[in-house]
């Protein structure tokens, strides 16, 4: 593969890192030249070396690139932002006096490269730095190193999700074939072991939930839960909009993005912390503020460095999506998402990019479930605007987006159903049938009684793009 693909291909999957640098190391000292300038000291002798060494080295091979990564394959990188900076600033220099010393050195100068990309918070910033700065020979070694590492952390995600205590796993299905009659796969959810009806197959807290904007002040802003009359509700103390059911709820939304997104009691409903919250309040629509939530928790859970393999980022990004043309609406939704963001996620005007933001909406609008938390039954609730998979004949009070159930597929007669059973975001999956170990889950994205195959095939084809070739559709077709 040619460097300028592979480049390409990769910093796409490593640009997401950059939102997080801001937590990462003291942003002075980040901007601080001085590093790329040692970098680019050499670069106009090391360019010529460069040419002049290009055509007696062998071009580098696979094998190469994977003899560099095994050498590496058990090593530690260390965790603490001061260990990991110190051992960036290692990294390159080794690597920079490495291959000043010529050719023969340019594999191992290459593996620091890679070590010190492996632990910089931006890691796109640095290829981009690289490319200018190192030989071509040692950044293409580098970046087919890089290139391999991405691709077997791509492989291997499946097998580590979801977490078998779920006693789901993720298995592709036929799903028809093209026009050019080739077979198209889906993914789906199926059970790892058997279960009869009534039993709950698993339980999943979402990712990011948001609550119907006019119940803010009865619910909890965290777990969605109704505030009952006689219990006490904690608010925020920076806003009168919003309450919490618990100090745990108020420390959990504070920590992952309630502090950055709270109103602040601002009076002016164009100020940069009221105005996304306004448009959420007017429209009804909760997929921008879930986006708001979702980029800072990603922030947050970057500072945690909590060594976990997989990020929220690489959750969603596997997920179907809903192809939508960019129109006014999301021009106007980006703007918001970057005034109440800017000032504290450094670079999120660079992240937010009209395709970036496209993707992740689509995929929120396939994958969000509707949340119904009401103690009352009755509770009068307007729909929301937005589609959001639910059968449920309680009132919608909010909307879920979760890691594992996203992958359920429908079908007109299900075999699980959704329930929040403790009132809260918190979903469980019910089987409402005997199940085999094996069977593929299917729950209704729609309902389905007292309407015609020919309705629900086409309410699905508008909101979800596939036909349905459940039994009953296609019995009654
Ligand atoms: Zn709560
Ligand atoms: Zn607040
Ligand atoms: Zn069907």
């Amino acid at each position: 593969m040619k460097t300028s693909t592979i480049v390409a291909s990769t910093i796409g999957v490593l640009a997401v890192a950059t939102i997080g640098y801001a937590l990462y190391f003291d942003s002075k000292r980040r901007n601080d030249p001085e590093f790329r300038r040692k970098l680019k000291k050499e670069r106009k002798r090391v360019q010529k070396l460069a040419k002049e060494e290009a055509n007696k080295l062998s071009t580098i091979t696979t094998q190469t690139v994977e003899e560099a990564l095994a050498s590496i394959k058990d090593e530690d990188f260390p965790t603490s932002m001061e260990e990991r900076e110190k051992f960036c600033m290692e990294q390159l220099s080794a690597g920079e006096s490495l291959f000043t010393q010529g050719p023969e050195n340019y594999g191992t100068a290459a593996i620091c490269f890679y070590k010190a990309l492996k632990v910089y918070p931006a890691p796109a910033e640095l290829v981009m730095v690289y490319q200018k700065t190192i030989p071509s020979e040692v950044f293409a070694l580098v970046m087919g190193m890089l290139s391999k590492d991405v691709q077997s952390k791509q492989e291997k995600y499946y097998t580590v999700f979801p977490p078998k205590e779920m006693n789901v796993k993720v298995d592709e299905k036929p799903e028809g074939v093209t026009a050019e009659g080739e077979k198209v796969m889906r993914r789906g959810l199926a059970a790892t072991k058997s279960f009869s009806a009534g039993q709950t197959i698993y339980s999943e807290a979402p990712v990011i939930s948001s609550l119907e904007p006019s119940l803010e002040g009865d619910f909890c802003h965290y777990c969605l839960k109704q505030i009952a009359g006689e219990e006490p509700s904690v608010p925020c103390a920076k806003c009168r909009d919003v309450v919490f059911c618990s100090e745990k709820c108020k420390t959990m939304a504070g920590q992952e993005f309630h502090d950055i997104l709270c109103t602040k009691d601002s009076e002016d409903a164009s100020s940069p912390e009221r105005s996304l919250s306004e448009y959420t309040k007017v429209t009804r629509k909760l997929v921008p503020e879930m986006l708001a939530k979702f980029l800072v928790k990603m922030v947050h859970e970057e500072s945690l460095n909590s060594g976990a393999e997989y990020n929220s980022f690489d959750h969603m990004e596997r997920l179907r999506y809903l192809e939508i043309p960019p129109s006014a609406e999301e021009e106007k939704e980006m703007s918001l998402l970057k005034v109440a963001l800017g000032s504290n996620i450094p670079g999120i005007d660079e992240f937010i990019t009209e395709e970036r933001y496209m993707l992740m909406k689509g995929r929120l609008l396939y994958n969000l479930y509707g949340i119904s938390t009401s103690l009352d039954p009755q509770h009068e609730i307007e729909s929301l605007p937005e589609r959001l998979r639910s059968v449920r004949d309680g009132p919608i009070t909010g909307a879920g987006f979760y890691r594992v159930s996203s992958y359920l597929m429908h079908s007109c007669e299900p075999n699980v159903k959704i329930t929040f059973s403790d009132k809260s975001h918190t979903l469980s999956l019910e089987a409402i049938r005997e199940i085999k170990e094996g069977e593929e889950l299917v729950v209704g994205y729609i309902k389905s009684d007292k309407v015609s195959t020919e309705d629900r095939r086409l309410q699905l084809f508008m909101n979800y793009r596939f036909r349905c070739m459940c039994p009953l559709c296609e019995t009654t077709d």
